[in-house]
């Protein structure tokens, strides 16, 4: 290959017309998903101060919440839920045929059967001690009990309709265990997301104040999620992880988050078949407001450039709070 004088790469960035035959587009709106949070009563909409732009919502008032996202075209989102029950050790509120999730997944099929409804697997908003799988006497977490928990919210949540669960626990045999119990209750087409590799990061601040769901103090126990989630540090555990929920009966592996993991998403991708998801979380949505709000950036750049970011890496799914705002930032 000769080089420059007669190669010169700035002419195929010159002008904007150039460029754009060039360019990687933007996916489509049905490849995001918006991930939203579901609250126990009636006509709410409650601000996350965390997260501007985001709300919680009651179940009456979700389909004017998602009606719009819907009509720019953006394809599915992921549901997260709250109880008002007193909570418990084993998260029994979580598997409430009547809760806030499995309510919420009936009212989004019966108004927009095109949409991809998927949910959010776990204990932790059900948990009186906020962890993600019950407590032995002794304050062990009961990894075994706990898939056995998740199985149960997992096939609520299939029986209410949803087109796809995704466990985020990382119970070790999570995924195993909610393929063999949708299995046998004849649930053969529910789409299983494994949230395969989810770290144990900083970034997801904002959501447990959305949430409610910051792990509490127990004796014994530590106050994080570092024994069980995914550690940033070591990436091939990480990977196992992924490789692990394949051979268990995911559909869909996940990378969460996303923009402090852009190679983990690319490592997933070269190493399954799968179709590869990426969480772009609360923490990542907040510190590119908090920039723009500074005036140290601004908010369309930030967020088409670090959203390009996930797309170069490979994710098939984008799993993004900016999915509400697809024309605001991405439509063409
Ligand atoms: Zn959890």
């Amino acid at each position: 290959m000769s080089g420059f004088p007669n190669l010169r790469l700035r002419r195929v960035r010159r002008t904007p017309g150039i460029r754009a035959i060039f360019d990687l587009p933007f996916p489509g709106p049905e490849k995001f998903c918006w991930p939203m949070f579901v609250v126990p009563g009636h006509n709410k909409q409650e601000p996350i101060a965390s997260m501007p732009g985001q709300f919680r919502w009651s179940v009456d008032r979700l389909a004017q919440a998602v009606e719009p996202v819907v009509a720019q075209g953006v394809g599915s989102v992921l549901l997260f839920g709250q109880t008002d029950r007193p909570k418990d050790n084993g998260g029994s509120g979580a598997w409430d045929e009547r809760g806030p999730v499995q309510e919420a997944v009936r009212e989004l099929k019966r108004h927009f059967p095109e949409l991809t409804v998927m949910t959010d697997v776990c204990l932790c908003a059900y948990t009186h001690h906020g962890h993600c799988a019950p407590l032995r006497p002794d304050g062990a977490l009961d990894n075994d009990a706990g898939c056995a928990c998740l199985a149960k919210v997992a096939l609520s949540h299939a029986a209410a309709g949803a087109d796809c669960v995704a466990p985020s626990a990382m119970m070790d045999g999570q995924i195993a265990a909610i393929r063999a119990a949708l299995a046998e209750e004849h649930f053969d087409d529910t789409l299983l997301m494994a949230y395969s590799t989810k770290f144990a990061s900083a970034c997801y601040g904002p959501f447990r104040e959305a949430e409610g769901s910051a792990p509490g103090h127990v004796p014994g126990m530590p106050a994080d999620r570092k024994g069980y989630q995914a550690s940033y540090a070591n990436a091939r555990n990480a990977c196992l992880e992924s490789i692990l929920d394949e051979t268990e009966g995911a559909d869909i592996l996940m990378v969460k988050p996303a923009l402090f993991y852009l190679d983990m998403i690319r490592r997933v991708r070269e190493q399954t078949l799968l179709p590869v998801a990426a969480y772009n979380v609360s923490g990542e949505y907040a510190m590119l407001i908090a920039t723009a709000e500074r005036g140290w950036g601004d908010l369309g750049d930030l967020v088409r450039e670090s959203t390009m970011g996930i797309v170069r890496a490979g994710a098939d799914l984008i799993i993004s709070y900016w999915a509400s705002r697809y024309n605001d930032f991405f439509r063409r």
